[in-house]
């Protein structure tokens, strides 16, 4: 069982195709091609012609039990309006999970005007996704992507459970302690290569996911994802395989912790 807890169906560079449905089904291609049961999409903190929308997503994906989306939400333009939608898809359970991105936005997470997300996300029950680390677009400012940022929200949003993209990537060490303290935050260790990795940084990075694993010594605490179409599939879960972990963080990593945040049936078919 393996579930892909960060995906995107935005058009990054012009050799994708234009079209959303192709885009789509070149996810399911990987996912299939990859042994990859479950996606976790996110959508964009900004809407264009080559980043749908929440609602063209699950137009596209509606029955689809492969695939889960994950809202992502935009910050400066939080009003009553934004949140009134996020609550009508999170009560009918349309989306498992709210994604903000600071850095692309530049905000803080502490900041009072970004608390409506975290008491929706507290009164449905679903996780806050957070981008931390370095920045596929350069014009974002890094320093609201600190992975220490994500630790102040936790300590204030207790009932919240937060995920923190990328690892911090490569702030590795802040975000090990901000996962392994808090009992709330997990991290996600998608995104860290933009399409396969080059031997000598794939060594280096495989060494810091290590270090996580062995400080924060708790199989609950890592999602594999990969930041597809940015990183390969199948690169990614070679990577995945030469991390060194027990079986138990292996399993956690793999599936088990995504189906239990997102709350993703996938229980029959791990058993079956
Ligand atoms: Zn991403």
């Amino acid at each position: 069982m393996i579930i892909d807890c960060h995906t995107h169906l935005n058009r990054y560079v012009e050799s994708q195709p234009v079209s959303l449905a192709e885009r789509y089904a070149q996810l399911h291609a990987d996912m299939d091609a990859n042994g990859v049961q479950h996606a976790v999409v996110l959508s964009s903190y900004t809407i264009n012609a080559d980043r749908p929308s929440t609602d063209e997503l699950l137009a596209l994906m509606e029955g689809d039990a492969r695939v889960s989306v994950v809202a992502g939400v935009s910050v400066p333009h939080l009003g009553s309006d934004q949140v009134m939608h996020l609550r009508r898809l999170l009560e009918t359970r349309r989306i498992v999970g709210l994604k903000l991105y600071p850095g692309y936005q530049p905000f803080h997470l502490y900041d009072r005007a970004v608390h409506p997300v975290y008491e929706l996300a507290g009164d449905f029950d679903v996780p806050v996704m957070v981008h931390t680390g370095d920045t596929f677009n350069p014009k974002a400012k890094v320093r609201y992507t600190h992975p220490m940022e994500v630790d102040d929200v936790a300590v204030d949003f207790r009932e919240v459970t937060f995920v923190l993209c990328h690892m911090g990537n490569p702030w590795f060490v802040d975000a090990m302690e901000v996962v392994y303290k808090n009992e709330n935050v997990l991290g996600d260790i998608s995104g860290l290569t933009l399409g396969t990795f080059e031997p000598r940084y794939e060594r280096m990075v495989t060494g810091k996911i290590d270090e996580a694993l062995a400080f924060i010594n708790n199989p609950s605490k890592l999602m594999f994802g990969t930041d597809w179409p940015i990183s390969d599939m199948g690169s990614y879960l070679a990577f995945a395989a030469k991390l060194e972990t027990t079986d138990d963080e292996r399993e956690g990593m793999m599936w088990r912790n995504a189906a239990r945040v997102f709350r993703i049936p996938v229980q029959e078919q791990a058993d079956g």
